[in-house]
């Protein structure tokens, strides 16, 4: 801006006119018009000044504004460290109200124990700025809120220089989240480098991470173990159905927990145990698996060692008195549920005693590791022992517990099977032994006892078992004994009979009756060959009573073949007659004994000894033991079929006359159940059943024969349905061959 001129100066302006009046007013005009432009410039220059400070007002008010509406907390502070403006993220972030931290320092807004540091770094000329500002820790900066509470901040500071005050804008920013999320990070890298192994596999089961406690496990170092799948550690212990399994759990839980074996790298095969927990993202999707393992192979070593010593005998390795009755109180409880009976076997050597005292204990020793091992051995060959694990135990010096599980849910078959069992224990250790190179022989008496669900306790079946054992050492020892007396009875009865049995072959007690097949003219086309025990005390005895106990006893096998020989020979002897020549006899033949290998060649062998006409015998079958094995029951049939020999299917209708397997077996004759013949006349069931039988025979081409024919109703019916051969009282009984042979008038 023009400053202007002292008025004494104008004289000495140049151009100026000679006469002085003239001179002086063109001089004052001059001088007037001078000013009058210049008062022009100051007005103008006022104006544009207005103008000026009227934008800067305005430009002040929008920086206020803009400050107070950042989106990050901004405190703007003056040379002396006190705020004077500070916006509303500030305000809200400590806890002012609106307005209210002008005129705070920086102090304020520090935890008290940082204030003293916060002063002196302020007069620290050397220090960083940003660390004069705020309170300080361990590079940490922290902020005071109104109600006492700190927060972890993060300060950025901008110089501003307004006019000659020199400012700093503050900005802060509460990192609370950050820092927390910090710490996690920091404590799951702490917790992954823990001593548990540790795997991290992708949801496709790629190994991503792990950690060198896994390493240190396993053997396999980062590098060899990432990027492949977890199959690297398989053992080859566990099947594929253990693996379905473990994943099953992980997707159905999330989880799964579990002993695993697992190879080395040096392919050393190690015991874990291992939780695999599968990480899910939020929307539930499974992103990760993390497996911890821990290596228990020595913790199992050291178990399974406690176990042994706990549970087992040392001389034997046969479980001991407390593993036994631990698997007493398992069986008592399954056969409750079951219904199934059991049976406690006590065994005690009979002359243990002398061989202990007269060659020593080593000697002792070796005969019951000898005798443990017959036990076991033999047990492994019957059918009826449903575990083979645990289920001999020794309770210490000569005496063993043998424990068998399902049973009959019949008491009296459950005491034959019980009895089979000790009977073939018996049998195994009566056998010589050879120890310390002379041979020995040993025998041992048994006792028994059956059990069903919890009607006895564990004590008392023990008690039972060893008076029947008691019991048998009385009787003579190398023997077996039933506790209850009345099934004790009962297992004599049926020993002495099958003792019995056993000689009634040799002492030709043995007989067939023959009972006559009729056709619908009531001609006699032939005979069922039924076999007869005749008893020197108890007379005549019928097959439904011994032929079981054949069955069971393998006895069958010298009988069935005995019949099959007598009546090879009766159909020799009738093939010499016109009027006996053309008779089809009918042998029962049972499920042993068609079963046995060599049974076709046998039978094959048996024609050619007799030079009979196979077309004239005919083998009786039932449903049970075709379906049993329809294979093997096939190829037997057809071996034997293609020679000539024709076949029956006898008691049909009651077993499952499925038409499937029908179709598929070489059958002559469909023979009628007497069953559904009793009551033909009045039952709509039945009678409807035997139709049906007859349609199907017919189907299939099939003969059908009617057993238990009594009276003329039946007849009368049968022949209606169109049956064209019978059997049954109404014709005859089964009779001795004389009385046959007299019905066919040829005696
Ligand atoms: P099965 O083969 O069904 O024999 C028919 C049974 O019915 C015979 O009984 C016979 O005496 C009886 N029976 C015949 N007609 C009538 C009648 O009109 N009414 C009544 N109520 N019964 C009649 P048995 O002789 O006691 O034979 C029983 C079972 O013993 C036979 O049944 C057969 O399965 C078996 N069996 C007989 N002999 C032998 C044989 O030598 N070997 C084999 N493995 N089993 C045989
Ligand atoms: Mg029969
Ligand atoms: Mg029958």
């Amino acid at each position: 801006m023009a400053g202007l001129r002292p008025a004494g100066a104008l004289c000495n302006l140049p151009g100026t006119p000679a006469c002085p009046v003239d001179a002086r007013l063109h001089e004052l005009q001059a001088n007037q018009e001078r000013l009058e432009a210049q008062n022009t410039t100051l007005r103008l220059t006022h104006a544009a000044l207005e103008v000026s400070q009227a934008a800067l007002r305005e430009s002040e008010a929008s920086a206020h504004l803009i400050l107070r509406a950042a989106p990050v907390a901004m405190l703007v502070m003056n040379q002396h460290g006190r705020i004077t403006q500070a916006n509303a993220r500030a305000e809200a972030m400590f806890g002012y109200p609106m307005g209210c931290m002008a005129g705070l320092t920086i102090e304020d807004l520090i935890p008290e124990r940082f204030r003293a540091a916060h002063r002196d770094s302020r007069n620290d000329s050397e220090r960083p700025a940003r660390h004069r500002i705020m309170g300080m820790a361990g590079g940490d900066f922290y902020g005071l809120r109104t109600d006492g509470g700190e927060f972890p901040v993060e300060i950025g500071l901008g110089p501003l220089q307004l006019g000659d005050e020199r400012l700093v804008v503050v900005s802060v920013n509460d990192i609370t989240e950050r820092k927390k999320a910090e710490e996690d990070l920091r404590i799951t890298a702490i917790a992954f480098e823990s001593q548990a192994g540790m795997i991290v596999t992708n949801a496709d089961g790629i190994i991503v991470r792990v950690n060198q406690a896994f390493t240190r496990l396993t053997g396999y170092s980062a590098k060899e173990a990432i990027g492949k799948t977890t199959a690297l550690l398989h053992s080859g212990r566990h099947d594929s159905d253990f693996y379905r399994h473990m994943w099953s759990t992980i997707q159905d839980k999330g989880f799964w927990q579990g002993e695993i074996w697992n190879r080395r790298q040096d392919g050393k095969i190690h015991a874990e145990w291992l939780t695999i927990t599968a990480v899910a993202k939020p929307g539930g999707e499974i992103s990760h698996y993390v497996g911890t393992y821990s290596d228990i192979t020595q913790n199992s070593e050291a178990e399974a060692e406690i176990h042994r010593l706990a549970y087992y005998d040392p001389l034997t390795q046969l479980p001991n008195r407390r593993l036994l009755y631990d698997r007493l109180a398992q069986a008592l409880a399954s056969s409750s549920r079951n219904h199934h009976h059991g049976a406690v076997l006590f065994l005690d050597l009979d002359n243990f005693k002398t061989l202990n005292d007269t060659r020593g204990h080593a000697v002792g020793d070796q005969l019951l590791t000898e005798v443990a091992c017959r036990l076991q051995i033999t047990l492994r060959e019957c059918d009826t022992v449903s575990r083979l694990d645990d289920t001999v135990s020794r309770l210490g010096g000569d005496e063993f517990v043998l424990l068998l599980e399902d049973l009959s849910d019949c008491a009296d078959e459950a005491a034959i099977q019980a009895r089979q069992v000790g009977e073939k224990l018996r049998d195994a250790l009566a056998l010589p032994y050879d120890l310390a190179k002379s041979e020995f022989h040993c025998t041992a008496s048994f006792g028994v006892t059956l059990f069903h669900g919890h009607d006895d306790s564990i004590e008392s079946l023990l008690k039972q078992a060893d008076l029947a054992l008691y019991q048998a050492k009385n009787a003579g020892r190398n023997t077996l004994r039933f506790f209850n007396p009345a099934m004790q009875a009962a297992m004599d009865e049926r020993g002495a009979l099958e003792a019995d049995l056993r000689r009634a072959l040799k002492r030709r007690q043995l007989y067939l009756h023959y009972q006559p097949q009729i056709d619908s003219k009531r001609r006699i086309i032939g005979a069922e060959a039924l076999l007869r025990w005749e008893h020197p005390e108890r007379g005549m005895i019928g097959p439904d009573i011994f032929i079981p106990l054949a069955e069971e006893t393998g006895l069958i096998l010298p009988i069935g073949r005995w019949v099959m020989q007598t009546a090879c020979a009766q159909i020799k002897a009738w093939s010499g007659n016109p009027a006996t020549r053309d008779l089809r006899l009918a042998v029962n033949v049972s499920a042993r004994q068609f079963r046995q290998p060599g049974f076709v060649a046998d039978m094959k062998a048996m024609l050619d000894d007799y030079d009979i006409d196979p077309t004239r015998l005919k083998i009786e079958l039932t449903e049970s033991l075709v379906i049993d094995n329809v294979a093997d029951s096939i190829t037997r049939m057809q071996a034997l079929q293609a020679i000539g020999i024709s076949f029956s299917m006898d008691d049909f209708g009651t077993g499952f006359s499925s038409l499937s397997y029908l179709k598929r077996l070489p059958l002559d004759q469909l023979k009628i159940d007497r069953s559904f013949v009793r009551d033909l006349a009045h039952d709509a069931n039945d009678a409807a059943i035997v139709q049906t039988i007859i349609t199907m025979g017919r189907t299939l081409g099939l003969d059908v024969i009617a057993e238990g024919v009594e009276n003329e109703a039946q007849l009368e019916r049968l022949d209606q349905y169109g049956c064209i051969a019978y059997q049954g009282y109404l014709f005859s009984r089964p009779v001795p061959l004389r009385e046959f042979e007299r019905l066919l008038g040829v005696a």
